[in-house]
């Protein structure tokens, strides 16, 4: 997809430190990060919004999920917790239209949510 970001670093066109990547799926850190550990775990599949995601494609949330946890093992914060988001649409506060799961940890989180 043409000026999408996350597009231009799945194509190598921008560059990123990848920590994980699969046939389907590739997760690098977030650029601004939030906690010590902030990671983006992202479908390399083009799909704007979690409300897009088809009944179809369903299963790639469970499949980021999976490495969301395998991340947490190996960025040691498994244990301590953490927290995985995905924001949809403009209140839900998503600023890249490409989908992707958050990972945070490293610190306590507040349990604000909003
Ligand atoms: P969201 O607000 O859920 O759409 O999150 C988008 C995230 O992408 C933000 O936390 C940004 O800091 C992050 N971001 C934007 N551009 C880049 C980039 N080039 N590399 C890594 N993360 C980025
Ligand atoms: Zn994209």
């Amino acid at each position: 997809m043409a000026d999408c970001v996350f597009c231009k670093i799945i194509a190598g066109e921008i560059p990123s430190n990848i920590r994980y990547q699969n046939d389907k799926i590739i997760a690098f850190p977030d650029i601004h990060p939030l906690a010590p550990v902030h990671i983006l775990i992202v479908p390399k599949q083009h799909i704007a919004t979690l409300a897009e995601l088809s009944e179809k494609e369903s299963l790639l949330i469970g499949e980021m999920a999976q490495v969301a946890n395998q991340l947490a093992k190996s960025e040691g914060i498994s244990e301590k917790g953490y927290r995985v988001v995905i924001n949809c649409g403009k209140q839900g506060g998503q600023g890249v239209y490409h989908l992707h799961m958050h990972l945070l940890g490293g610190r306590q989180l507040s349990s604000a949510l909003g």
